[in-house]
């Protein structure tokens, strides 16, 4: 059915970049064949998958939807593709994204924009708009993305499904093609919490590869869904209803306030001052990150290699020069700027005490609150070419999903409701390994 899907729409929607076919028949006959010999059902067994193409596949090709990788076979699994197929769950492909997970919008990728599965004209999101739109398009039954300042949240909320960023920690990082590595986090994107639920249940837990990982006791993500919210304290800061903010996505947000209080929930508002900073913190500390992550693509290692090479240097100067594209370029060269000897007290120092500072906005609203509620993003999805061509206009999107990374805490988007046609995503975010209540919530509110 995945197949057939995929083979009535993905030449609108643009989601995939490779489908493998051969493997996923082939995996789902040995599923097949182990449940006729009476084996026991994984937890997501037979369900089609798909994956962000900067997560590593065995012998199916990772791009990052770049150029650069144009041509690079994995020779393992990523930690989180390993445990797909331990739940038994079917990987159908690779899925689109920005290059390299810089952006938001798919625009950025090297070979395709993948469309919104609502409508055409409109961008899925990014950076996992190929994770989103392949859901919301019912090409696979859910997938899995990366979230480093909101590319799983923010394409979730354009496209209408459920998109989860974990705890940073909480699943392991292990084979995801580094963006900025104190931030990056992988997560599902699904029809519904439910979902959304079980594919956390299958890929969190500690992994000995992943030095970052945490070392704590899986809760039962599923048997939380209580559906229950009485006497749940909401707060709603004000930073996140107020300027800049679509008033069709605020009245959405404050329909769901209005269903959660109708279901025995209260809330109020609060101020999370620091919160004006964030997107310049975030892109000093993501740049930095980035171009010290992304300075292994030297034309040696791996992918592609520039040909007929003066010397060494101009090996890897034309190698780079050609591989990556103008966005992935911009960072690299940002954030050497602002690691260069000089530079470093007034732009990457700088960055780290505010990211404290912003932390210590959700310290202080959790010692009050079980859950913080908002957008996920001030506006619904833009057409395709409207903002690609100014880089500070798509930073700013970016506002409401960057806190909750550079914070290190949980949150998931999910549907509420339309602005002018196009979804709206309500954001839940909450405490550091508190997964249960924020999907808790979310359930009870869909
Ligand atoms: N849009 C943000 C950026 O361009 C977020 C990307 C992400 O989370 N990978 O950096």
């Amino acid at each position: 059915q995945s197949l057939d899907a995929i083979r009535s729409v993905d030449s609108t929607v643009k989601a995939f970049l490779r489908v493998d076919e051969e493997g996923a028949r082939q995996s789902a006959r040995v599923l097949d064949e182990q449940l006729a010999k009476g084996g026991d059902r994984g937890l997501l067994f037979g369900l089609p998958a798909g994956i962000k193409d900067n997560i590593v596949t065995e012998g199916l090709t990772t791009t990052c939807a770049s150029r650069f990788l144009e041509n690079y076979d994995p020779i393992y699994d990523a930690t989180v593709v390993k445990k797909l197929k331990q739940a038994q769950s079917v990987t159908i492909g690779k899925l689109n994204m920005d290059e390299f997970a810089m952006g938001g919008s798919n625009e950025n990728s090297a070979f395709q924009v993948t469309t919104n599965p609502w409508n055409a004209e409109y961008v899925p999101g990014g950076s996992s708009g190929g994770s989103a739109a392949s859901v919301a398009a019912g090409e696979v039954y859910f997938s899995l993305g990366s979230d480093t300042g909101g590319s799983i949240r923010q394409p979730a909320a354009y496209c209408g499904v459920v998109g989860l960023k974990p705890t940073y920690g909480l699943v392991s990082r292990f084979g995801l093609v580094a963006f900025a590595s104190s931030l990056d986090q992988i997560g599902p994107l699904t029809k519904n919490v439910e979902d959304a639920a079980y594919v956390l249940q299958a890929i969190a837990g500690h992994d000995p590869h992943d030095s970052t990982s945490a070392k704590v006791d899986i809760p039962d993500y599923i048997g939380a869904l209580s559906g229950d919210v009485k006497g749940l304290r909401i707060a709603v800061p004000k930073e996140y209803i107020g300027q800049g903010v679509d008033p069709k996505v605020r009245d959405a947000v404050m329909t769901a306030l209005k269903t959660l209080e109708s279901l025995g929930a209260t809330w109020e508002e609060v101020s999370m001052p620091h919160t004006e900073y964030a997107v310049a913190t975030y892109y000093l500390l993501a740049s930095s990150e980035a171009s010290s992550n992304l300075a292994r693509f030297d034309g040696v290692r791996y992918g592609v290699r520039a040909a007929d090479p003066d010397n060494l240097l101009d090996l890897y100067v034309k190698s780079r020069s050609q591989g990556f594209g103008p966005e992935v370029k911009r960072r690299i060269m940002l954030g050497t700027y602002a690691l260069s000897s000089g530079y470093y007290d007034a732009y990457y120092l700088k960055a780290q005490k505010v990211r404290t500072l912003i932390k210590q906005d959700f310290d202080n609203v959790f010692q009050n609150y079980d859950v913080i509620i908002g957008p996920t993003a001030p506006t619904a999805a833009f057409k395709i070419g409207e903002q690609i061509g100014n880089p500070l206009t798509m930073y700013l999107n970016d506002i409401l999903t960057i806190p909750v990374n550079l914070a290190g805490v949980p949150a998931i988007s999910v549907p509420c409701g339309l602005a002018d046609g196009m979804p709206v995503g309500l954001q839940i975010i909450g405490k550091a390994l508190d997964e249960s209540t924020v999907l808790r919530v979310a359930h009870a509110f869909e």
